[in-house]
């Protein structure tokens, strides 16, 4: 189901990608996520995101703070879509400002290398607005979702 992944990132790099992400939400309290599939469909890419969002069940952790990284390999298209919570507290462009640099990478096919880009800008802006707590719970899975 997930031979398609390989087209885009390798065993280790998924596994660099899970570390990255471990390291950003050990100095915040917000959940990363990134979901990677085929194809949009006939659907957008923030349709698909807020879609992933919600039955990621993104949306329940406790400070609105989740993001997630959408990505659709085949159509190389890509969106964020975040809590609530976090949404309130980031400057308008800051997730414009994310996915350009992610794109810059994916232009020179750097797909693992972009995402952990995003990852990490994103790992400090939750820290900023949401440190951690010492009674922390992994709310959300580090692993990549694929659907
Ligand atoms: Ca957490
Ligand atoms: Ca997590």
């Amino acid at each position: 189901m997930s031979d398609y992944i390989r087209t885009l990132l390798s065993e280790k790099q998924e596994q660099a990608l899970v570390h990255a992400i471990s390291q950003a939400e050990l100095h915040t309290s917000g959940e990363i996520r990134i979901h990677l599939e085929k194809s949009i469909g006939n659907s957008s890419a923030q349709q698909r995101a807020k879609k992933w969002f919600g039955k990621l069940e993104m949306h329940k952790t406790a400070e609105k703070n989740g993001v997630l990284f959408y990505l659709a390999i085949k159509d190389r298209k890509l969106a964020i879509w975040a809590g609530e919570g976090i949404n309130a507290k980031v400057p308008a462009n800051f997730w414009q400002e994310i996915i350009n640099l992610i794109i810059a990478e994916f232009k020179v096919e750097h797909f693992s290398e972009g995402l952990i880009a995003g990852v990490e800008k994103t790992g400090q802006a939750l820290g900023e607005f949401f440190p951690r707590q010492d009674d922390d719970i992994d709310e959300l899975s580090n692993e990549i979702s694929k659907g």
